[in-house]
């Protein structure tokens, strides 16, 4: 069996060299991590789960004209993406008020926010990812203008997409991470959302009873993390309706 030459490994995934250029085999791993990794614990399921919840969020933003990296899913935890150059930015889109927001602003959690509010961090692990305004990204030369204009307008999609989505099947979408790449063709290059769309880097919330399905049941210790991101492919009908385990019952 011939072996994969490893190109980078974060928290959450591990990427590979893929079969053909410009492709890149994305591996999902169990790992959750909060705090900018001072909490740590392997979630058994979390990587599967989210394989297929990226994928799904991937493939319905593709069929309403929003360009991804996602090509397509090989197996249980890994998927095919297209290799592109990551815009060293977190692209954080809220449409209601949590995490850093309340503790920064001293905005209630839960308020509703007036419009979504866009914000950006640059990535970077050693500074905590410090939040930056659209002068740092300009002065520094992370994005440019044009950049930064298609950057916003892919946001609003993805969030409009994304909160349509989850209010069809009784999640309200309070925030939402994207990170977008730069994709080349010839002489040309574009941008597409890459990385991943998950529970991992979304808050979610039912919107009846408020109980929260994303990664801060695992940030505040508010349950088991799977059953979560279980009742969200649920929901979507990702996994069978009457599943208790996401290993024999996911449908294909
Ligand atoms: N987020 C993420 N990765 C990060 C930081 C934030 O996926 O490194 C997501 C987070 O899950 C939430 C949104 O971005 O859905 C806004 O996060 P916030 O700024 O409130 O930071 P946090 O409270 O998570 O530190």
């Amino acid at each position: 069996m011939a072996r994969r030459t490893k190109i980078y490994e974060g928290k959450a995934k591990i990427l590979y060299e893929g079969p053909e250029p410009g492709t890149i085999v994305q591996f999902f791993k169990d790992d959750a991590t909060a705090f900018n990794a001072q909490k740590k614990d392997v979630i058994e399921g979390k990587g599967v789960l989210n394989n297929r919840l990226s994928e799904y969020f991937m493939v319905g933003l593709q069929n309403i004209g929003i360009p991804t990296h996602f090509l397509k899913r090989l197996n249980m935890r890994e998927q095919l993406v297209r290799s592109c150059e990551i815009v060293p930015l977190e692209v954080i889109v809220r449409n209601y008020a949590a995490g850093s927001l309340c503790t920064r602003l001293g905005v209630e959690e839960g308020t509703q926010l007036p419009r979504p509010i866009v914000e950006y961090c640059y990535k970077d692990d050693a500074l905590g990812d410090p939040l930056v305004t659209e002068e740092h990204i300009a002065a520094f030369g992370w994005a440019s203008q044009q950049e930064m204009d298609d950057i916003l307008s892919l946001a609003l999609r993805v969030n409009d997409y994304l909160s349509g989505v989850m209010y069809g099947v009784g999640i309200r979408l309070v925030d939402f991470k994207i990170e977008i790449g730069r994709v080349f063709e010839g002489d040309y290059q574009r941008l597409v959302v890459a990385d991943e769309i998950s529970p991992d880097s979304c808050r979610l919330w039912d919107l009846e009873t408020g109980r929260k399905l994303d990664k801060d049941v695992f940030r505040r210790d508010l349950g088991n993390l799977t059953d979560a991101y279980s009742e969200v492919a649920k929901r979507l009908g990702i996994l069978q309706n009457n599943a208790t385990s996401i290993k024999p019952t996911v449908v294909n």
